[in-house]
């Protein structure tokens, strides 16, 4: 089978491998859709502190249960299904308090581990959700929803908070759908403002356009040290939360999709074959594809 692999990094390849075997409680995926996220881009950069190599990127997808390694009442081969990618050890501090998203061992699949990007991955069946009634592109788009849908539940994000989000990216964009689901109002800086571009700048924007009172969730993972007064916390009252991943909301998510009370469809702007992909993780690491989200599209099963 076909599996893209970044060699080292600025190199990616799709190599040739073997296909992988479900063992007891796994299901074997034949992957439809895989989406292009910014941490695909940095482990092909080189800037992801968390990537060794060579590896497999991708943990947005959607996929086809090909086999089942045991018998399940739940999942069926033909099932069409996404899977939650972040591993938790179950066992360290941050666990046993139920924060799983905040691991602190966590793996997620194309940083840590090996990802979906590849004609067939195995996945533990716990780990996947059926989505009947949805469209398996808008269904490889249910992990980055969930990003932003996770930030809006620590900031409490309920019926008529107003919400400003700084960033207009995939995360920026599902993060504002996640506020509009949850009866807010997306508008000018007020009760929360949800940064969604790990730039130093724009985290100083947020402080600076927040209310007093206001909520600051900090949703893009930016590595860059930050210099602000902290006075300016204080004279607002501000609170400043981080938000990790996500925890227990695909379900809610398929759900939105399945009765079409969002759509999510105009975020995924274009759509590349495999053969496509290697020069796609190139132009997306260019910055120059002026892209939303890119799905690669896996052949079918023959
Ligand atoms: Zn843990």
């Amino acid at each position: 089978m076909k599996s893209i692999q970044v060699t080292r990094p600025g190199a990616v390849t799709v190599a040739e491998v073997d296909a992988p075997r479900p063992r007891a409680g796994e299901a074997l995926l034949r992957v439809c859709y895989a989406g292009i996220c910014g941490s695909d881009i940095q482990t092909f950069r080189g800037t992801q502190p968390f990537a060794s190599y060579p590896r497999v990127p991708g943990h947005e997808f959607s996929a086809e249960i090909v086999e089942l390694g045991g018998a399940s009442e739940d999942f069926a081969v033909g099932d069409v299904v996404t899977g939650v990618p972040y591993f938790q050890d179950g066992t360290c501090y941050s666990c046993r308090r139920g924060l799983i998203n905040a691991c602190v061992h966590n793996e997620t699949m194309g940083v840590h581990r090996d990802g979906a990007f590849q004609e067939l991955i195995t996945m533990p069946l716990d780990r996947l959700h059926t989505a009947d009634g949805v469209d398996p592109r808008d269904l490889a788009l249910v992990e980055p929803f969930s990003i932003g849908y996770h930030a809006v539940l620590r900031a409490d994000v309920a019926e008529g908070v107003r919400v400003l989000v700084l960033g207009a990216g995939a995360i920026g964009l599902l993060t504002k759908l996640s506020a509009l689901t949850r009866g807010a109002e997306v508008w000018i800086a007020d009760d929360v403002v949800c940064e969604a571009t790990g730039l130093p700048v724009s985290f100083l924007n947020a402080v600076e356009a927040s209310a007093v009172g206001a909520r600051i969730v900090l949703i893009g993972n930016g590595t860059r040290e930050v210099t602000f007064n902290q006075s300016t916390l204080i004279k607002k009252e501000l609170t400043v939360l981080g938000s990790r991943n996500s925890a227990g909301v695909f379900d809610t998510l398929i759900d939105l999709l399945a009765r079409k009370v969002v759509d999510v469809s105009p975020l995924r702007t274009r759509i590349v074959p495999l053969t496509g992909a290697a020069e796609a993780l190139e132009s997306a690491a260019q910055g120059a594809s002026g892209e939303i989200k890119v799905l690669i599209e896996f052949p079918a099963g023959s």
